[in-house]
């Protein structure tokens, strides 16, 4: 018998799947990286703001020293923005280290962490990383069943995970919906709201979480600089509760958990009103651009509140992958879910028009 290494559930762990670089597609399908359309990660097709890349050339000249392990500018522009004082805030390695951080500070091996169906992935990992038992509550119409969710906390349920809008199904959850689920809550079970998409909101749909962070002491909302902001590649996010959580998850983070590129970038991005507009606008025209060509094509879709939507490309498990193969020997790069359960769907990231088309074109080819 071969050696065994670490505890079972640690080897029970499957991978995360990411979208496919696109440099490794060029590799394999004998492509130009310039023609390849990654539409894969729900990047931001705007790219980084300019202001961001001024602040980290700035930043440049100090990398000889280590971070600021506080992130003082940083919480600074949060709590302005977000009107919260600066020990409500924990900064994490994308948002990514925030969820996990929730997992390692709140729960032990074999309580239990509740999560939806189709729920960010992410939320599975980082239950099964600390041991713990994921209780998966079915989805409704794609979505978070919050009543379910409430109804299925147990005794030994430490930590809840929301996405909303949820990736990868885009569903939306309204403020009341939350409301009545956060009263639900037993005071010991803490809720983190994963609200990576929350930039993209149209105005009449957005709401004040971090003021529900002043009513639930249990409450941590978790935000990201990756998508709207265009920083994914720097990796920073934060998170927003009350002081005795905050402090928690700030014993257990790495000190310098964000580099000084990253704090000085996102501070730039932060204040960049202009950015985030011309992103949201870009994301709705985008948007629209997808779902009417899905219509024309007949195929079935998700309605998302996010950057990105889900299609089904056929009626057969094996469709998805299908489809996506074919995707890819013509360049285009998009996100297989059969992970998530969904062999028949995929995930498309909004890209500028003109890669929202060219893949358009490409899909008509192949199902045509
Ligand atoms: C993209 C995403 C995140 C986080 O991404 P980071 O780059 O780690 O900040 C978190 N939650 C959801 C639902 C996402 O889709």
């Amino acid at each position: 018998m071969s050696m065994q290494f670490g505890p079972d559930y640690v080897r029970a762990i499957a991978p995360y799947q990411s979208g496919k670089p696109i440099a490794e597609v060029a590799r394999e399908f004998g492509l130009e990286e310039s023609k390849i359309i990654k539409l894969a990660s729900n990047e931001n097709p705007l790219g980084m703001p300019e202001s961001a890349k001024l602040a980290m050339q700035q930043a440049v000249a100090e990398l000889g020293r280590y971070p600021d392990a506080n992130g003082f500018d940083l919480k600074s522009a949060i709590s302005a923005k977000y009107g919260v004082p600066q020990d409500w805030i924990t900064l994490g390695n994308g948002s990514n280290d925030i969820l996990e951080l929730a997992a390692h500070a709140f729960v032990q091996p074999r309580q239990s962490v509740v999560f939806a169906q189709y729920g960010f992935l992410v939320y599975a990992l980082a239950t099964q990383a600390v041991g713990a038992r994921a209780i998966e509550v079915t989805a409704q119409d794609f979505g978070h069943d919050l009543v379910a969710m409430a109804a299925a906390i147990a005794d030994d349920t430490r930590l809840v995970y929301i996405a909303n809008p949820n990736n990868p199904t885009g569903t939306f959850l309204t403020a009341a919906q939350l409301e009545t689920f956060l009263k639900a809550v037993p005071q010991h079970v803490v809720v983190v709201l994963d609200e990576a998409y929350n930039e993209y909101l149209a105005a009449e749909l957005q709401y004040e979480s971090t003021d529900w962070v002043r009513t639930y002491p249990n409450l941590i909302v978790s935000r990201t600089m990756s998508k709207a902001y265009g920083l994914a590649g720097l990796r920073v996010g934060f998170a927003i509760a009350q002081p005795v959580v905050t402090d928690l998850l700030n014993r257990i983070r790495q000190p310098f958990n964000v580099n000084s590129l990253a704090q000085a970038a996102a501070v730039a991005a932060l204040n960049d009103k202009a950015f985030l507009q011309k992103s949201a606008d870009i994301n709705a025209q985008g948007y629209r651009q997808l779902v009417t060509a899905f219509e024309t094509l007949g195929l079935t879709y998700v309605h998302s509140y996010g950057n990105f939507v889900l299609v089904k490309v056929g009626d057969d498990d094996g469709a998805g992958a299908r489809v996506n193969l074919a995707l890819l020997k013509q360049g285009i790069i998009v996100r297989p879910v059969s992970n998530y359960g969904l062999p028949q769907w995929l995930r498309i990231s909004i890209g500028l028009p003109e890669e929202n088309a060219a893949f358009i074109g490409a899909l008509k080819t192949i199902l045509g």
